[in-house]
């Protein structure tokens, strides 16, 4: 019964393992900390685990090659640990299969909450793939944007959204045309709901807006001036 809720944690920067361990431990869970991508690896494909921890830059590789091979055999929900804002551009590409991210400096407390939510919905991005959202949750539009494999596509052309801004998108579309606040918006997202990093939803907002822009759209987010955003046909 342990096993299902060892957590497994490959960094090579001691003092952020042992934090992530201290804090782990503290809430019940059982930890195996590698430093290098190989014993990692070995250990990954020898025992079960609930939760990977993987940091990007290690001594023996990078932590994106170390997902990919994982993927090859599991399905173990992994969360990266990133430090550069390129290395975070790869992991919301979602192209080699992670989870979530979280960055570096980060409060062990946000770690733990990432890992539980982690644990109890394994492998959402999965369930995306295999339920794309149905039509029935979106009754008063006219479908312009169908959700395929955690993007949006306009007829048979991919929007190409990262995994933040469909997070977004998804959550606007699945409340019809209600306004969402920023805050909303960025839990749904999977970002900390920090007021500090609220304008980080515009910068998102307007990323997506620019995307759809070379679509033939009836439909668009809308902005509530000193709120939040809604989706709503354009006409409205
Ligand atoms: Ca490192």
């Amino acid at each position: 019964m342990s096993d299902q809720l060892t957590v497994v944690i490959i960094e090579d920067e001691s003092a952020i393992a042992e934090n992530l361990i201290h804090v782990f431990e503290m809430d019940g869970y059982h930890t195996s900390w590698f430093t290098t991508a190989g014993e990692g690896l070995t250990f990954l494909q020898q025992n079960p685990a609930a939760l990977l921890v993987l940091d990007v830059g290690l001594p023996d590789g990078n932590g994106f090659e170390l997902c990919k091979t994982i993927r090859e055999f599991s399905d173990i929900p992994i969360i990266f640990l990133t430090a550069r804002s390129d290395e975070i551009d790869r992991v919301v590409g979602l192209e080699i299969g992670a989870d979530d991210y979280v960055t570096k400096p980060f409060s062990p407390r946000e770690m733990l909450a990432r890992i539980k939510l982690r644990i109890k919905s394994k492998a959402p991005i999965v369930e995306h793939k295999l339920e794309p959202k149905s039509a029935i949750e979106q009754p008063q539009f006219n479908h312009d944007l169908v959700a395929q494999n955690f993007d949006y596509c306009v007829g048979r052309q991919m929007v190409g959204l990262t995994a933040v801004e469909f997070k977004i998108l998804d959550k606007l579309i699945s409340v019809s045309s209600n306004v969402l606040s920023r805050e909303q918006l960025m839990i749904s997202a999977d970002m900390s709901p920090e007021a500090a990093y609220e304008r980080n939803i515009d910068t998102h907002i307007k990323a997506i807006r620019h995307k759809l822009k070379s679509f033939e759209m009836s439909e668009r987010i809308c902005t509530k001036r000193g709120f939040g955003y809604f989706y709503s046909i354009k006409d409205e």
